[in-house]
């Protein structure tokens, strides 16, 4: 997405705008304005383009409503909800943590369109007052009552990583217990609809409604995306969280006392080339780390006088493991800041070493094969 334009925050949610939404807005409000309500109704211009604008601005609210009904149950389950962005296909909610069971996806899921849903109640409701007493009102709400029906209805199709795609990975998680052959399934479903909302755009351009088929192709492209990325995010997932610190980790690492010099830490170790970090050790329990890239960054003349516990990184500042705890979890944790080696303890003693790197490359092999 290019620019994004943040208009404020809902319940902590920061609200934003992907510039392409403006496209739409703009394309939208036109053909409402110039073409759908002209059609049905006989408005002065300036009315129809009044109502027209109202009715996209009315969208974009029921489509930020739907995306809120997501995130109000993915906060009530614990869930962290950064952002809600609004494109030109819709919004997309960011939500920083996955479902962890079948039950909360399926309601997390399902909020969405149950949310346009009741948005098309009021919208009817509304459509049925005004019928006898202002007709602008009345256009407004049979058009905004329809939309909300198809907003729930189009994303209730079972491809994943739509609503409805959602929902049927939750049916069959809860089924197979195994998350990965699920949103597998799921997600195949949702490349097979991108294929027929793709190949039926084709056949309206070749029938000469080339606007409606390039919108379908332009739809299907961006799901089958969608889909195949969302499948890989949940697989690597799944991989990192099958493995555990121990069955990384380097073992091969040097310890050191802190009280020795850089000059003497570098005579000793560091031309020997293939450690990057040391651990500071002191009784056998770890005090801190030093990186080679840390050393250097000081001029060779004052090696001599200072000490390595002077420029350790402490312990106090450093991330530490487990050997069982999970690559996922350990991958939440660290920042980009944290590229020393993470020390990774058991009963108060350094077993080993692992870095984000080792992290990231297993992962890639894993992801291959
Ligand atoms: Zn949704």
């Amino acid at each position: 997405m290019g620019f994004v334009w943040s208009i404020g925050r809902l319940r902590n949610i920061e609200i934003r705008i992907d510039f392409s939404w403006f496209i739409v807005f703009i394309l939208l409000s036109w053909t409402l304005a110039t073409y759908y309500f002209p059609k049905y109704y006989s408005f002065s211009p300036w009315l129809s383009w009044i109502i027209g604008i109202l009715a996209s601005l009315l969208l974009f609210f029921s489509v930020l409503v739907h995306e809120l009904g997501h995130c109000l149950v993915a906060q009530r389950q614990g869930k962290e909800v950064k952002s809600i962005t609004l494109f030109i296909l819709g919004g997309i909610a960011q939500i920083a943590n996955e479902s962890s069971s079948p039950y909360e996806e399926f309601s997390m899921a399902i909020a969405g369109p149950l949310t346009s849903f009741s948005l098309a109640i009021v919208f009817a409701i509304l459509w049925c007052i005004a019928d006898s007493l202002s007709r602008p009102i009345f256009a407004l709400a049979k058009y905004l009552t329809m939309i909300n029906v198809i907003l729930g209805t189009f994303n209730l199709l079972p491809g994943y990583p739509m609503d409805g795609g959602r929902v049927l990975r939750a049916i069959l998680w809860k089924k197979t217990g195994n998350i990965k052959k699920a949103t597998k399934a799921a997600s195949k479903v949702g490349q097979a609809i991108a294929f027929l909302l793709i190949s039926f755009g084709v056949f309206q351009i070749l029938t000469g409604l080339w606007l409606n088929g390039l919108w379908l192709i332009f739809i299907g492209w961006f799901l089958y995306n969608a889909s195949l990325k969302s499948y890989q995010q949940t697989l690597l997932r799944e991989i990192l969280r099958d493995i555990r610190a121990k069955d990384l980790m380097d073992t091969n690492f040097i310890t050191i006392f802190p009280d020795i010099t850089l000059q003497q830490l570098f005579n000793g170790q560091a031309l020997t080339g293939r450690h990057k970090a040391f651990i500071i050790t002191e009784e056998k329990k770890i005090l801190g780390i030093i990186c080679l890239e840390d050393i250097k960054k000081i001029a060779p003349e004052r090696w001599p006088y200072i000490l390595v516990r002077e420029i350790m990184i402490p312990r106090s500042d450093l991330v530490l493991t487990t050997p069982e705890e999970n690559a996922l979890k350990l991958l939440h944790r660290l920042s980009s800041r944290d590229n020393y080696p993470i020390p990774v303890i058991f009963s108060d003693r350094v077993v080993g070493t692992i870095t984000r790197n080792d992290i990231l490359k297993w992962a890639q092999i894993s992801f291959k094969t």
